[in-house]
Protein backbone atom coordinates (compact mmCIF):
# COMPACT_ATOMS: atom_id res chain seq x y z
CA UNK A 1 0.00 0.00 0.00
CA UNK A 2 1.19 3.74 -0.92
CA UNK A 3 1.61 6.14 2.03
CA UNK A 4 0.39 9.77 2.71
CA UNK A 5 1.83 12.38 4.40
CA UNK A 6 -0.63 15.03 5.38
CA UNK A 7 0.09 17.98 7.03
CA UNK A 8 -2.73 20.24 8.78
CA UNK A 9 -2.23 23.64 9.01
CA UNK A 10 -2.82 25.72 11.98
CA UNK A 11 -6.20 26.37 11.22
CA UNK A 12 -7.15 22.46 10.79
CA UNK A 13 -5.94 22.43 14.24
CA UNK A 14 -7.63 25.18 16.09
CA UNK A 15 -9.76 23.55 18.31
CA UNK A 16 -11.25 20.20 19.39
CA UNK A 17 -13.77 20.22 16.50
CA UNK A 18 -11.04 20.63 14.15
CA UNK A 19 -9.11 17.70 15.36
CA UNK A 20 -12.23 15.22 14.74
CA UNK A 21 -12.27 16.49 11.27
CA UNK A 22 -8.64 15.72 11.44
CA UNK A 23 -9.85 12.37 12.53
CA UNK A 24 -12.49 11.92 9.75
CA UNK A 25 -10.13 12.87 7.36
CA UNK A 26 -7.35 10.06 8.16
CA UNK A 27 -9.97 7.19 8.64
CA UNK A 28 -11.08 8.27 5.00
CA UNK A 29 -7.72 6.87 3.53
CA UNK A 30 -5.80 4.19 5.38
CA UNK A 31 -2.28 5.51 3.42
CA UNK A 32 -2.87 8.82 5.38
CA UNK A 33 0.03 7.12 7.80
CA UNK A 34 2.21 10.21 8.61
CA UNK A 35 0.97 13.49 9.95
CA UNK A 36 2.68 16.44 10.24
CA UNK A 37 0.53 19.12 12.61
CA UNK A 38 1.13 22.63 12.46
CA UNK A 39 0.58 25.21 15.98
CA UNK A 40 -3.41 25.75 16.66
CA UNK A 41 -4.29 28.63 14.47
CA UNK A 42 -7.21 31.19 14.45
CA UNK A 43 -10.48 30.30 15.34
CA UNK A 44 -12.13 33.56 14.10
CA UNK A 45 -10.69 36.86 12.68
CA UNK A 46 -9.41 38.25 15.82
CA UNK A 47 -8.03 34.90 17.47
CA UNK A 48 -4.35 34.74 17.73
CA UNK A 49 -1.88 32.64 16.14
CA UNK A 50 -0.55 30.57 19.16
CA UNK A 51 2.67 30.30 17.55
CA UNK A 52 2.21 34.53 17.84
CA UNK A 53 1.61 34.49 21.31
CA UNK A 54 4.84 32.15 22.05
CA UNK A 55 6.79 34.62 20.38
CA UNK A 56 5.08 37.72 21.91
CA UNK A 57 6.01 35.59 25.33
CA UNK A 58 9.30 35.32 24.73
CA UNK A 59 9.57 38.89 23.77
CA UNK A 60 8.22 40.30 26.64
CA UNK A 61 10.37 37.86 29.25
CA UNK A 62 13.16 39.15 26.97
CA UNK A 63 11.85 42.79 27.49
CA UNK A 64 11.58 41.69 31.69
CA UNK A 65 8.24 42.48 31.61
CA UNK A 66 5.35 40.43 32.77
CA UNK A 67 4.75 37.43 29.87
CA UNK A 68 2.87 35.58 32.29
CA UNK A 69 -0.63 36.47 31.49
CA UNK A 70 0.58 35.85 27.83
CA UNK A 71 1.40 32.60 28.49
CA UNK A 72 -1.55 31.53 30.27
CA UNK A 73 -3.37 32.35 26.97
CA UNK A 74 -1.57 29.23 25.62
CA UNK A 75 -2.06 27.09 28.31
CA UNK A 76 -5.41 28.10 28.33
CA UNK A 77 -6.25 26.93 24.43
CA UNK A 78 -4.09 23.63 24.62
CA UNK A 79 -6.14 22.64 28.34
CA UNK A 80 -9.20 23.52 26.78
CA UNK A 81 -8.47 21.48 23.52
CA UNK A 82 -7.51 18.39 25.72
CA UNK A 83 -10.20 18.53 27.90
CA UNK A 84 -12.70 18.98 25.05
CA UNK A 85 -10.91 16.09 23.19
CA UNK A 86 -11.50 14.23 26.33
CA UNK A 87 -8.02 12.89 26.98
CA UNK A 88 -6.11 11.98 29.80
CA UNK A 89 -2.48 13.43 28.88
CA UNK A 90 -0.83 15.54 31.22
CA UNK A 91 -1.21 18.70 29.44
CA UNK A 92 -0.68 20.62 32.45
CA UNK A 93 2.89 19.11 33.04
CA UNK A 94 4.15 19.62 29.53
CA UNK A 95 2.82 23.19 29.79
CA UNK A 96 4.54 23.99 32.99
CA UNK A 97 8.05 22.29 32.02
CA UNK A 98 7.74 24.98 29.02
CA UNK A 99 7.24 27.85 31.51
CA UNK A 100 10.36 26.66 33.75
CA UNK A 101 12.57 26.58 30.65
CA UNK A 102 11.10 29.81 29.69
CA UNK A 103 11.92 30.95 33.52
CA UNK A 104 15.54 29.71 33.23
CA UNK A 105 16.26 31.41 29.87
CA UNK A 106 15.29 29.23 26.78
CA UNK A 107 16.08 30.06 23.43
CA UNK A 108 13.36 31.98 20.99
CA UNK A 109 13.13 29.04 18.51
CA UNK A 110 12.05 26.91 21.24
CA UNK A 111 9.35 29.53 22.77
CA UNK A 112 7.72 29.52 19.25
CA UNK A 113 8.50 25.71 18.20
CA UNK A 114 6.24 24.50 21.20
CA UNK A 115 2.65 25.19 19.39
CA UNK A 116 3.76 22.73 17.52
CA UNK A 117 5.38 20.36 19.84
CA UNK A 118 2.33 20.35 22.56
CA UNK A 119 -0.35 19.85 18.96
CA UNK A 120 1.86 17.27 17.94
CA UNK A 121 1.39 15.36 21.65
CA UNK A 122 -2.82 16.12 21.95
CA UNK A 123 -2.96 14.70 17.66
CA UNK A 124 -0.60 11.59 18.77
CA UNK A 125 -3.17 10.34 21.57
CA UNK A 126 -6.29 11.58 19.94
CA UNK A 127 -4.82 9.56 16.86
CA UNK A 128 -3.47 6.79 18.59
CA UNK A 129 -0.34 7.02 16.45
CA UNK A 130 3.53 7.23 17.93
CA UNK A 131 4.92 10.36 18.73
CA UNK A 132 8.00 11.71 16.95
CA UNK A 133 9.94 14.83 18.00
CA UNK A 134 11.80 16.38 14.77
CA UNK A 135 14.40 17.60 17.05
CA UNK A 136 15.90 14.12 16.63
CA UNK A 137 15.88 14.09 13.14
CA UNK A 138 15.46 17.68 11.53
CA UNK A 139 18.52 18.80 11.82
CA UNK A 140 20.13 22.17 11.11
CA UNK A 141 23.48 23.06 10.31
CA UNK A 142 25.59 25.44 12.86
CA UNK A 143 25.02 28.45 10.66
CA UNK A 144 20.83 27.89 10.61
CA UNK A 145 20.78 26.22 7.08
CA UNK A 146 18.78 22.88 6.97
CA UNK A 147 20.52 19.80 6.42
CA UNK A 148 18.73 17.95 3.91
CA UNK A 149 20.78 14.93 3.21
CA UNK A 150 21.40 14.42 6.87
CA UNK A 151 17.97 14.27 8.03
CA UNK A 152 16.69 12.20 4.72
CA UNK A 153 19.13 9.38 5.31
CA UNK A 154 17.77 9.17 9.47
CA UNK A 155 14.25 10.24 9.17
CA UNK A 156 13.97 7.35 5.71
CA UNK A 157 15.35 5.13 8.26
CA UNK A 158 12.95 5.32 11.50
CA UNK A 159 9.61 5.84 8.99
CA UNK A 160 10.92 2.62 7.57
CA UNK A 161 9.90 0.86 10.74
CA UNK A 162 6.99 2.71 11.59
CA UNK A 163 3.11 2.32 10.32
CA UNK A 164 1.76 5.25 11.35
CA UNK A 165 3.78 8.66 13.24
CA UNK A 166 2.78 12.32 14.56
CA UNK A 167 5.90 13.92 13.63
CA UNK A 168 5.18 18.49 14.47
CA UNK A 169 6.26 20.92 11.81
CA UNK A 170 8.07 23.79 12.04
CA UNK A 171 11.40 22.95 13.92
CA UNK A 172 14.64 20.35 14.59
CA UNK A 173 17.84 21.11 16.33
CA UNK A 174 21.45 22.49 15.73
CA UNK A 175 24.04 20.65 16.08
CA UNK A 176 24.24 21.78 19.61
CA UNK A 177 21.11 20.37 20.03
CA UNK A 178 19.39 23.39 20.60
CA UNK A 179 15.88 24.15 19.13
CA UNK A 180 15.78 25.77 15.66
CA UNK A 181 12.87 26.75 13.53
CA UNK A 182 11.98 27.29 9.49
CA UNK A 183 10.84 30.41 8.61
CA UNK A 184 7.40 31.29 9.33
CA UNK A 185 4.61 28.97 7.94
CA UNK A 186 7.45 26.58 7.98
CA UNK A 187 5.66 23.36 8.82
CA UNK A 188 5.04 23.60 5.37
CA UNK A 189 8.75 22.50 4.87
CA UNK A 190 8.04 20.19 7.80
CA UNK A 191 5.66 17.65 5.82
CA UNK A 192 7.83 18.24 2.25
CA UNK A 193 10.57 16.62 4.28
CA UNK A 194 8.74 13.80 5.83
CA UNK A 195 6.62 12.85 2.79
CA UNK A 196 10.58 12.83 0.79
CA UNK A 197 11.70 10.35 3.51
CA UNK A 198 8.71 8.42 3.28
CA UNK A 199 8.89 8.00 -0.55
CA UNK A 200 5.12 9.23 -0.22
CA UNK A 201 3.07 8.76 -3.02
CA UNK A 202 1.66 12.18 -2.31
CA UNK A 203 2.30 15.40 0.20
CA UNK A 204 -1.27 16.32 1.29
CA UNK A 205 -1.00 19.84 2.44
CA UNK A 206 -4.84 20.83 4.52
CA UNK A 207 -5.37 24.09 5.13
CA UNK A 208 -8.81 26.16 4.90
CA UNK A 209 -8.77 26.73 0.90
CA UNK A 210 -9.90 24.69 -1.91
CA UNK A 211 -6.50 24.67 -3.09
CA UNK A 212 -4.65 27.72 -5.46
CA UNK A 213 -7.34 30.12 -7.41
CA UNK A 214 -6.86 31.11 -11.06
CA UNK A 215 -6.69 34.95 -9.42
CA UNK A 216 -6.35 36.85 -6.40
CA UNK A 217 -9.89 36.85 -5.02
CA UNK A 218 -9.38 40.25 -4.00
CA UNK A 219 -9.28 41.15 -7.39
CA UNK A 220 -11.38 38.95 -9.11
CA UNK A 221 -14.80 37.58 -6.84
CA UNK A 222 -15.39 34.07 -7.51
CA UNK A 223 -11.86 33.17 -8.51
CA UNK A 224 -11.92 29.42 -9.94
CA UNK A 225 -10.09 26.96 -8.10
CA UNK A 226 -6.77 25.49 -9.96
CA UNK A 227 -7.30 21.35 -10.19
CA UNK A 228 -3.83 20.94 -11.97
CA UNK A 229 -0.72 22.75 -11.98
CA UNK A 230 3.28 21.83 -12.44
CA UNK A 231 5.36 22.77 -10.26
CA UNK A 232 7.37 25.28 -12.74
CA UNK A 233 3.78 27.28 -13.42
CA UNK A 234 3.68 27.18 -9.24
CA UNK A 235 6.91 28.88 -9.11
CA UNK A 236 6.32 31.14 -11.32
CA UNK A 237 3.05 32.16 -9.95
CA UNK A 238 4.39 32.29 -6.15
CA UNK A 239 6.98 34.56 -7.26
CA UNK A 240 4.85 36.66 -8.65
CA UNK A 241 2.97 36.88 -4.78
CA UNK A 242 0.04 34.00 -4.88
CA UNK A 243 0.86 32.12 -2.05
CA UNK A 244 -0.62 29.26 0.19
CA UNK A 245 2.38 27.07 0.39
CA UNK A 246 5.80 28.28 2.11
CA UNK A 247 8.26 28.61 -1.22
CA UNK A 248 10.92 26.14 0.28
CA UNK A 249 8.66 23.13 0.74
CA UNK A 250 8.70 22.78 -2.68
CA UNK A 251 11.83 21.80 -3.39
CA UNK A 252 12.21 18.21 -1.21
CA UNK A 253 9.10 17.08 -2.80
CA UNK A 254 9.58 18.47 -6.53
CA UNK A 255 12.93 16.79 -6.65
CA UNK A 256 11.86 13.23 -5.18
CA UNK A 257 8.67 13.04 -7.68
CA UNK A 258 5.93 13.32 -5.68
CA UNK A 259 3.00 15.55 -5.88
CA UNK A 260 1.60 17.91 -3.80
CA UNK A 261 -2.51 17.90 -3.13
CA UNK A 262 -3.57 21.32 -1.62
CA UNK A 263 -7.08 20.12 0.59
CA UNK A 264 -9.53 22.02 2.66
CA UNK A 265 -9.65 20.31 6.22
CA UNK A 266 -13.31 22.04 5.98
CA UNK A 267 -14.31 20.56 2.67
CA UNK A 268 -12.82 17.06 2.26
CA UNK A 269 -15.19 16.26 -0.60
CA UNK A 270 -13.76 18.58 -2.55
CA UNK A 271 -10.49 17.78 -4.65
CA UNK A 272 -8.25 20.55 -4.56
CA UNK A 273 -5.28 21.68 -6.35
CA UNK A 274 -2.69 18.79 -7.31
CA UNK A 275 0.70 19.96 -8.02
CA UNK A 276 2.59 17.61 -10.30
CA UNK A 277 6.04 17.72 -12.18
CA UNK A 278 4.75 17.33 -15.97
CA UNK A 279 2.19 17.75 -17.44
CA UNK A 280 -0.90 15.90 -16.51
CA UNK A 281 -3.81 14.02 -18.27
CA UNK A 282 -6.49 16.48 -18.29
CA UNK A 283 -6.49 19.02 -20.50
CA UNK A 284 -7.14 22.33 -18.76
CA UNK A 285 -10.12 24.58 -20.70
CA UNK A 286 -9.03 27.32 -19.74
CA UNK A 287 -5.73 27.62 -21.75
CA UNK A 288 -3.99 29.71 -18.38
CA UNK A 289 -3.61 28.27 -15.25
CA UNK A 290 -3.46 31.21 -13.04
CA UNK A 291 -2.37 34.80 -13.07
CA UNK A 292 -0.79 36.65 -10.13
CA UNK A 293 0.58 40.05 -10.16
CA UNK A 294 2.59 42.33 -7.64
CA UNK A 295 3.06 45.78 -7.93
CA UNK A 296 5.66 48.03 -6.58
CA UNK A 297 8.21 47.72 -9.42
CA UNK A 298 10.26 50.31 -11.00
CA UNK A 299 12.06 49.87 -14.76
CA UNK A 300 15.23 51.53 -15.51
CA UNK A 301 14.90 51.88 -19.65
CA UNK A 302 18.32 52.33 -20.98
CA UNK A 303 18.25 53.18 -25.14
CA UNK A 304 21.42 53.62 -27.05
CA UNK A 305 21.63 53.33 -31.41
CA UNK A 306 23.53 50.61 -32.31
CA UNK A 307 23.56 48.57 -28.97
CA UNK A 308 23.28 45.35 -30.62
CA UNK A 309 26.79 45.43 -32.14
CA UNK A 310 28.43 47.34 -29.03
CA UNK A 311 30.03 43.97 -26.76
CA UNK A 312 28.91 44.21 -23.47
CA UNK A 313 26.99 46.46 -23.16
CA UNK A 314 24.20 44.69 -21.44
CA UNK A 315 26.73 43.09 -18.83
CA UNK A 316 27.79 47.04 -18.09
CA UNK A 317 24.20 47.58 -17.47
CA UNK A 318 24.21 44.77 -14.69
CA UNK A 319 26.90 45.90 -13.32
CA UNK A 320 26.08 49.39 -12.58
CA UNK A 321 23.17 47.31 -10.62
CA UNK A 322 25.10 45.20 -8.68
CA UNK A 323 27.82 47.02 -7.78
CA UNK A 324 24.80 49.09 -5.53
CA UNK A 325 23.93 45.78 -4.33
CA UNK A 326 20.62 45.33 -6.12
CA UNK A 327 19.32 42.00 -7.48
CA UNK A 328 16.70 42.55 -10.91
CA UNK A 329 13.30 41.04 -11.38
CA UNK A 330 13.46 40.82 -14.87
CA UNK A 331 15.59 42.15 -18.42
CA UNK A 332 13.40 42.92 -21.15
CA UNK A 333 15.07 43.81 -24.39
CA UNK A 334 14.77 45.41 -27.57
CA UNK A 335 16.74 46.12 -30.57
CA UNK A 336 18.18 49.53 -29.23
CA UNK A 337 16.59 49.02 -25.93
CA UNK A 338 17.48 47.65 -22.28
CA UNK A 339 15.17 47.58 -19.67
CA UNK A 340 15.77 46.52 -15.93
CA UNK A 341 13.02 45.77 -13.81
CA UNK A 342 14.00 46.58 -10.10
CA UNK A 343 11.83 46.74 -6.91
CA UNK A 344 11.00 50.14 -6.16
CA UNK A 345 11.58 50.11 -2.22
CA UNK A 346 15.22 48.54 -3.14
CA UNK A 347 16.18 50.82 -5.37
CA UNK A 348 15.13 54.03 -4.16
CA UNK A 349 18.07 54.27 -1.69
CA UNK A 350 20.43 53.78 -4.69
CA UNK A 351 18.88 55.45 -7.14
CA UNK A 352 21.57 58.36 -8.07
CA UNK A 353 24.07 55.85 -7.84
CA UNK A 354 22.85 52.97 -10.21
CA UNK A 355 21.60 56.04 -12.47
CA UNK A 356 24.99 57.61 -12.69
CA UNK A 357 27.31 54.61 -12.93
CA UNK A 358 25.20 53.07 -15.93
CA UNK A 359 25.05 56.71 -17.60
CA UNK A 360 29.39 56.42 -16.67
CA UNK A 361 29.48 52.85 -17.97
CA UNK A 362 27.02 52.67 -21.12
CA UNK A 363 26.59 56.35 -22.73
CA UNK A 364 23.44 55.41 -23.84
CA UNK A 365 21.13 58.00 -25.46
CA UNK A 366 18.77 57.90 -23.37
CA UNK A 367 17.91 56.90 -19.54
CA UNK A 368 14.38 56.80 -17.93
CA UNK A 369 12.98 55.58 -14.88
CA UNK A 370 9.38 54.34 -14.56
CA UNK A 371 7.60 53.88 -10.74
CA UNK A 372 4.86 52.41 -9.82
CA UNK A 373 4.99 49.68 -12.15
CA UNK A 374 2.89 46.86 -11.34
CA UNK A 375 3.72 43.17 -13.16
CA UNK A 376 1.67 40.39 -13.90
CA UNK A 377 2.25 37.09 -15.14
CA UNK A 378 -0.14 35.06 -17.06
CA UNK A 379 1.01 31.52 -16.47
CA UNK A 380 0.03 28.18 -18.32
CA UNK A 381 1.72 25.01 -19.76
CA UNK A 382 -0.98 25.70 -22.30
CA UNK A 383 -0.23 28.12 -23.81
CA UNK A 384 2.33 26.75 -25.98
CA UNK A 385 0.29 24.38 -27.77
CA UNK A 386 -2.34 27.30 -27.87
CA UNK A 387 -1.45 29.94 -31.30
CA UNK A 388 -2.88 33.26 -30.45
CA UNK A 389 -2.90 33.65 -26.93
CA UNK A 390 -0.61 36.51 -26.82
CA UNK A 391 -3.20 37.92 -29.16
CA UNK A 392 -6.11 37.82 -27.42
CA UNK A 393 -4.62 39.25 -24.31
CA UNK A 394 -3.12 42.25 -25.24
CA UNK A 395 -6.64 42.65 -26.90
CA UNK A 396 -8.27 42.22 -23.90
CA UNK A 397 -5.68 44.77 -22.10
CA UNK A 398 -6.22 46.89 -24.65
CA UNK A 399 -10.54 46.81 -24.69
CA UNK A 400 -10.10 47.39 -20.91
CA UNK A 401 -8.09 50.55 -21.75
CA UNK A 402 -4.81 49.50 -20.15
CA UNK A 403 -1.51 50.48 -21.32
CA UNK A 404 0.86 47.92 -21.31
CA UNK A 405 4.58 49.21 -20.81
CA UNK A 406 6.24 46.22 -20.85
CA UNK A 407 6.08 42.83 -22.33
CA UNK A 408 8.26 39.89 -21.52
CA UNK A 409 7.41 36.19 -22.47
CA UNK A 410 10.14 33.38 -21.52
CA UNK A 411 10.86 30.76 -24.67
CA UNK A 412 9.24 28.14 -22.44
CA UNK A 413 6.09 30.02 -23.18
CA UNK A 414 5.28 29.30 -19.57
CA UNK A 415 3.79 32.87 -19.24
CA UNK A 416 3.60 36.18 -20.54
CA UNK A 417 4.84 38.74 -18.55
CA UNK A 418 3.18 42.35 -18.59
CA UNK A 419 4.14 45.76 -17.04
CA UNK A 420 1.63 47.75 -16.81
CA UNK A 421 1.19 51.67 -14.69
CA UNK A 422 -0.21 50.75 -11.02
CA UNK A 423 -3.63 52.38 -11.08
CA UNK A 424 -4.20 49.58 -14.24
CA UNK A 425 -3.01 46.83 -12.05
CA UNK A 426 -6.00 45.34 -10.77
CA UNK A 427 -8.12 45.85 -13.77
CA UNK A 428 -5.60 44.46 -16.17
CA UNK A 429 -5.98 41.36 -13.71
CA UNK A 430 -9.54 41.44 -14.42
CA UNK A 431 -9.72 41.85 -18.42
CA UNK A 432 -7.45 38.83 -19.19
CA UNK A 433 -9.45 37.08 -15.97
CA UNK A 434 -12.31 37.34 -18.24
CA UNK A 435 -10.68 37.00 -21.51
CA UNK A 436 -9.35 33.48 -20.93
CA UNK A 437 -11.84 31.99 -18.07
CA UNK A 438 -15.18 34.04 -18.88
CA UNK A 439 -17.02 36.36 -15.50
N1 LIG B 1 3.16 27.81 13.38
C1 LIG B 1 4.18 28.33 12.55
C2 LIG B 1 3.76 29.70 12.02
O1 LIG B 1 2.71 30.21 12.39
C3 LIG B 1 4.56 27.41 11.45
C4 LIG B 1 3.43 27.01 10.55
O2 LIG B 1 2.28 27.09 10.90
O3 LIG B 1 3.70 26.56 9.44
O4 LIG B 1 4.49 30.29 11.28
Amino acid sequence: MGKIVAKFGGSSLSDAGQFHKVRDILQMDPRRCYVVPSAPGRRFDDDEKITDLLYRTYQLKEEGKDYHSTFALVRERFLTITKDLGLSLNMAGALEEIENRLEAGCGRDYCASRGEYLNGLILADFLGFPFLDPKDFVLFEADGSFSSERTQELLSGILKDLETAVIPGFYGSLPDGSIHTFSRGGSDISGAIVARAAYADVYENWTDVNGFLMADPKVVANALPIRNITYRELRELSYMGATVLHEDSVFPVHRAGIPTNIRNTNHPEHQGTMITHGAVGEINPYVITGIAGKTGFSVISVEKAMMNVERGFGRRVLQAVEEAGLSFEHLPTGIDTLCVVLSSEELKPRKEQVISRIMELTSPDTLTIHDNMGLIATVGRGMVHNPGTAARLFTALSKAHVNVRMIDQGSSELSILVGVDHQDFEAAIRAIYHEFVGM
